[in-house]
């Protein structure tokens, strides 16, 4: 069901060599480009009918409009399971507390007496924010989305979802029940590359966003990229991926469920278990045999778990098994080892890890505080989950006095003439007219 790679006795040097040898998705998103750059074209130039003509041919549901009735957020809302509700609330609580712990105000730097730089931090006007609901209907991602957007201050929050058939054609009612609770009010039933380009071009009665966050399949990662420039975007949280790093210590049965756990999102979804124990490597393949046939979606998980992206590494022993975890740049890694948080301190590359034996990926896909929209496809190496960060631009104010630039205006004319550019120097000499040349 999953394949083996045996690394043991292999000698690789730098984490290249080991990002050759680590399992690793073959989709690619450059793949995926020429059928995304069609979408993305006819939603610029044909605007709102292209919306909907995608709608119809990839969620089978045609309609007049995108826009998504109050009336319909707000039976959702009265008619969402009190569990569920529970649930919803206590993750918007937590992720709340470090939204606000994690808000960054304003640096004042006096450089000199009269100068002054302000690292100024703006929230964005106008975001738009992608939830997923091909494969399952993610509420979870309105919450990752939406409270850090409005922690951050961001001025309109616009959010869109697949169209559901069952569901008369609007997203899935515990996505708009979520979208309720958080007062996100402009939401829109419309999925995948079309949804990114609605938000890029701004089209029907969707205007243009400044930035468009949120995880989604290879199609909504693939607009990103292809978009980004017109519009910010956050990190290419594609299809979902896990990593373990364990050892000896580490019980079988739930790395085989942690790993099932991030298989099931998707069938490009990746699950990849890196130890230097044979020993557990046996136990969770036997588990995996056991639990993925006692579980709802075998298919997609059998289909992931057996896929190239997917794999046990047997390791020489942890130090190794750190190189190898590393390279991979996982979205997601768990550490379930002796000592894991001293492991855990020395990752560098991974979307967000969870250290210990109770620190579940699947805690941090809900209630745990932290954010689940995180980079994959080995972006984990330049790019960041997101965060209340990812709604703020910054920009320094500058404000020096007379005097102030009086100080530092020969050297602005020195460096302005190493460049050639006169004109630069010229700028600062006009304020002082009576200096000597
Ligand atoms: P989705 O909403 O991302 O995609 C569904 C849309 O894809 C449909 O509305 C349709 O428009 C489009 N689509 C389907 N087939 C198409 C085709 N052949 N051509 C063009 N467009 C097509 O939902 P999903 O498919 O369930 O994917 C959700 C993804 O999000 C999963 O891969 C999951 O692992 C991932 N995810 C990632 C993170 C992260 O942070 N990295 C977090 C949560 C979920």
């Amino acid at each position: 069901m999953i394949r083996r790679i045996d690394l043991r006795g292999t000698e690789l040097e730098s984490l290249d060599d080991y990002r050759s040898v680590v399992p690793r998705a073959d989709f690619d998103v450059e793949a995926a480009v020429p059928a995304v750059h069609e979408i993305c074209e006819a939603v610029r130039t044909r605007g709102l009918e292209a919306v909907l003509d995608y709608n119809e041919r990839f969620d089978g549901v045609r309609s007049d409009d995108v826009r998504v009735p109050q009336q319909a957020l707000d039976d959702a809302l009265a008619g969402l399971d009190p569990a569920v509700r529970a649930g919803l609330e206590e993750s918007i609580r937590r992720l709340r507390l470090t939204c606000a712990a994690e808000l960054e105000h304003d640096v004042v730097t006096d450089v000199a007496p009269g100068a002054r730089v302000v690292h100024r931090k703006v929230p964005m006007e106008r975001v738009g924010l992608y939830v997923p609901g091909g494969l399952a209907p993610l509420l979870s991602s309105v919450v990752m989305n939406a409270v850090p957007a409005q922690t951050a201050g961001v001025g309109a929050i616009a959010l869109a979802s697949p169209p559901q058939k069952d569901h008369g054609g609007l997203p899935h009612p515990s996505i708009l029940a979520a979208c309720a609770l958080l007062g996100v009010d402009e939401v829109y039933t419309v999925g995948g590359a079309q949804a990114i380009a609605m938000f890029a071009y701004g089209v029907g009665p969707c205007a243009k966003v400044d930035l468009v966050t949120g995880p989604g399949n290879i199609y909504v990662t693939t607009a990103k990229r292809l978009l980004r420039g017109r519009i910010g975007v956050d990190s290419e949280a594609g299809p979902t991926e896990i990593a373990v790093l364990a050892d000896d210590t580490a019980d079988a049965a739930h790395v085989a469920a942690d790993l099932v756990s991030q298989a099931e999102h998707d069938p490009l979804a990746s699950s990849v278990l890196v130890t230097p124990s044979e020993r557990l490597a046996d136990e969770v393949e036997r588990e995996l045999d056991k639990q993925v046939h006692a579980t709802r979606h075998t298919e997609r998980i059998l289909t992931s778990l057996g896929g190239v992206q997917s794999g046990i590494v047997l390791v020489d022993d942890l130090e190794q098994g750190l190189r190898v975890v590393d390279a991979h740049a996982a979205e997601h890694l768990e550490i379930q080892t002796v000592d894991a948080a001293a492991w855990a301190a020395r990752v560098r590359n991974a979307g967000a890890v969870f250290v210990g034996p109770h620190t579940p990926v699947s805690l941090g896909d809900y209630c745990a505080g932290s954010n689940h929209v995180l980079p994959t496809g080995g972006c984990a190496c330049h790019s960041s989950g997101l965060s209340v960060r990812a709604f703020i631009r910054s920009q320094h104010v500058v404000e020096y006095s007379h005097e102030a630039l009086g100080e530092v205006a020969g050297h602005v004319v020195a460096l302005a003439e190493a460049e050639d550019l006169p004109g630069h120097g010229a700028a600062v000499r006009a304020r002082f007219p009576d200096a000597a040349r």
